[in-house]
C-alpha cells in the first residue's frame, strides 16, 4: 500500500475529475486522482474494431459549449464535422419511411404547426430560466410536479406532435420515460443547451467530433499531469473525512489531502462508506439521482452506402425500436459507420432478449425500415452496453426523479466541509455532457483554490475560461 500526502484528491478519473485535477496541478497544487478503471475517459470511450473507430460513450460537441472548446483549444486538439449532406428519413408510426428535406418531420401541417406551439411554450420557459439554478423558475413548483408527458398532453392534444417533441429530450437526452420525469427538468435540458430550438437541431446539437476521439481529451489531459498523478485501478471505497481535511481509500494508494474532488456520477456516491457518515440532505438527495439507459448501436459497412443515394445517414422514429439513426463515420475513413439510439423502454425489450443474434437481427431490422436492405449486412456490428458497467451503470447520465429536482437540487452543488462534487449531471450549462463536466471540473478547482488560498470565489465563474495558463513543462504530453 502506497501512502501520500497532497493538497487536493480527485476520485474519478472522467473529463470532470481530470479538468480538475489538471487546473491544480497549473496553479503548484499537489494532487493524486483515483481512478476505478484501468483507463480515463470514464463516460468517454474510444475502440478501433475492423479498422473503424468507434467512440461508445459520449462524442460530439455543439457550437455553445465553450467550456469544452476552450479545454481542446488549449490541448491543441481539432475537430471536425458530422456528415450532413443530403435527405433524412422520417418513419411514421405506421411503418412508412419518409424521405425528407428541411428542419419540419413530414407530418402533415396541422401536426406541424402543434409541434412548433410546443417548442414555443419550451423555448419560452427555457429563456425565463437560469440553468445553474432551476428551482428559481418562476414557476419550478408546479412544473416539477407534472410529468413531461402530461405537460405535452395538457398544451397539445396532438399525439404525434407530443411523441416528437416527447423524443427529443426523452430518449433522445434523458433516456427516461417521458413520465418518469417532470416538465422542469424537460426545461433545464433546454436551457443547457441555450433554448429548445438549439436541442431540436440536431446539425446544432450533434455538430463536430474530436479528430482525437472524445477519450482523446482526458487521455491528453492526463498526459499533462505530472508522475505520480494519476493511480488507476484504484476504486475509492472509503471516504474518511472532518473539517480537516479527508483520506481516501483506493486498492493500493491511500491519499491524505486537504480536499476532495468527489468526481463520480451521482448514482455512485453511494458506492463509498462515508467516515463520518454525509449529512441527512446529502444522504437523501442522491436517492433521487438515477441513470437513464440507452443502447449506442453501431454498424459498420465497406462503404457510407446512404451517402451514394443522397441520403446524410439521419432517421428519426419515435416510438420505433431504434429512434435516432445517424452517419458516424470517423474523420477519413472510406468504410461507412452508422450509429443508432435505443432508448428506456426499448433498450429493456433487447436487453430481454436471449440471444445476442436475436439483439443483431431485431435492430438491423429496425435500421433498414430506414434505409433499406443493405443495412442488414455490417462487418462490425457493437452494442455499447453502459449499464452494465460498473463504474457508470447506465447512460447518458442522470436525472432526478419526479418533485425531486425542485426539492432537492438547490444543495446538489453543496460543498460537504472539505468534499466537493464534481459530474457533468451537476452542471447548469452543458448538463449531461462533456461540456458541463468541464464547466464543473473548473469551477470546483476555483472554489478550493479560493478557500485553500484564502482568496474570494467568483460566483459568476461559468468554468469557459482555463484558470492559468499551461507552464512550458506542462505542454509536452
Ligand atoms: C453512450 C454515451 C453517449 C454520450 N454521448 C455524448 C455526446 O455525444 N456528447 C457529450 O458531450 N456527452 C455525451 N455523453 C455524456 C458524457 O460522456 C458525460 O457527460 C461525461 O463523460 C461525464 O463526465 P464526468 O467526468 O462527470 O463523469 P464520468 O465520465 O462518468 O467519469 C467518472 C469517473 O469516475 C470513475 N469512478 C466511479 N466510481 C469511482 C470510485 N468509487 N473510485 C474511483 N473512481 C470511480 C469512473 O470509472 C469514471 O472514470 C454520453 C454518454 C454516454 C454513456
Amino acid at each position: 500500500m502506497k501512502h501520500l500526502e497532497r493538497d487536493v484528491v480527485v476520485i474519478g478519473a472522467g473529463p470532470s475529475g481530470l479538468t480538475a485535477a489538471y487546473e491544480l496541478v497549473k496553479a503548484g497544487k499537489s494532487v493524486a486522482v483515483l481512478e476505478a478503471r484501468d483507463r480515463v475517459g470514464g463516460r468517454t470511450w474510444t475502440d478501433t474494431m475492423d479498422g473503424a473507430t468507434i467512440e461508445i460513450g459520449g462524442q460530439w460537441i455543439s457550437p455553445d459549449q465553450t467550456g469544452l472548446y476552450s479545454l481542446i483549444e488549449e490541448l491543441g486538439i481539432e475537430t471536425f464535422e458530422r456528415y450532413k449532406q443530403g435527405k433524412s428519413v422520417y418513419r411514421t408510426e405506421a411503418g412508412e419511411a419518409i424521405i425528407y428535406e428541411g428542419e419540419d418531420f413530414p407530418v402533415g401541417e396541422a401536426t406541424v404547426a402543434e409541434m412548433n406551439k410546443l417548442i414555443k411554450i419550451m423555448n419560452e420557459l427555457a429563456a425565463g430560466m437560469n440553468p445553474d439554478k432551476p428551482w428559481d423558475h418562476p414557476q419550478a413548483e408546479e412544473l416539477d410536479k407534472i410529468s413531461f408527458h402530461h405537460f405535452l398532453r395538457e398544451n397539445s392534444s396532438d399525439e404525434v406532435a407530443c411523441n416528437n417533441i416527447g423524443l427529443f429530450i426523452a430518449g433522445g437526452m434523458l433516456t427516461k420515460p417521458a413520465h418518469t420525469f417532470s416538465a422542469l427538468q424537460a426545461v433545464l435540458m433546454a436551457s443547457s443547451a441555450g433554448s429548445f430550438d438549439n436541442l431540436v437541431d440536431e446539425d446544432f446539437i450533434l455538430d463536430r467530433r474530436m479528430k482525437t476521439s472524445m477519450q482523446g481529451v482526458s487521455i491528453a489531459v492526463a498526459g499533462r499531469l505530472p508522475e505520480d498523478t494519476l493511480f488507476l485501478e484504484n476504486p475509492v471505497l472509503k471516504l474518511e473525512w472532518s473539517e480537516d481535511g479527508v483520506v481516501a481509500h483506493g486498492a493500493d494508494v491511500t491519499v491524505k489531502a486537504k480536499k476532495v474532488v468527489l468526481a463520480v456520477p451521482p448514482n455512485l456516491y453511494n458506492r463509498i462508506s462515508y467516515f463520518p457518515p454525509l449529512p441527512r440532505w446529502q444522504h437523501v438527495t442522491h436517492q433521487h439521482q438515477s441513470m437513464g439507459l440507452v443502447i449506442k448501436v453501431h454498424a459498420v459497412y465497406d462503404t457510407p452506402f446512404w451517402r451514394e443515394e443522397g441520403l446524410s445517414g439521419t432517421c428519426f422514429g419515435p416510438n420505433h425500436l431504434v429512434q435516432e439513426i445517424y452517419d458516424n463515420t470517423f474523420d477519413g475513413e472510406s468504410t461507412g459507420t452508422l450509429v443508432g439510439f435505443i432508448s428506456d423502454l426499448e433498450a429493456d425489450k433487447i436487453w430481454a432478449m436471449d440471444t445476442d443474434a436475436e439483439r443483431k437481427e431485431a435492430i438491423l431490422k429496425a435500421m433498414a425500415e430506414f434505409l433499406g436492405e443493405k443495412t442488414l449486412d455490417p462487418k462490425v456490428f457493437y452494442l455499447s452496453d453502459f449499464g452494465s458497467e460498473e463504474w457508470t451503470r447506465g447512460a447518458y447520465a442522470t436525472s432526478y426523479d419526479l418533485g425531486g429536482l425542485y426539492r432537492f437540487g438547490p444543495s446538489q452543488n453543496e460543498n460537504v466541509g472539505p468534499i466537493y462534487f464534481s459530474s457533468s449531471d451537476l452542471a447548469g450549462e452543458g448538463y449531461q455532457h462533456v461540456d458541463g463536466a468541464v464547466r464543473m471540473g473548473r469551477r470546483n478547482a476555483a472554489r478550493i483554490l479560493a478557500e485553500l488560498d484564502g482568496t474570494a470565489y467568483d460566483e459568476s465563474y461559468d468554468g469557459v475560461a482555463t484558470l492559468t495558463a499551461p507552464s512550458d513543462s506542462q505542454v509536452t504530453v
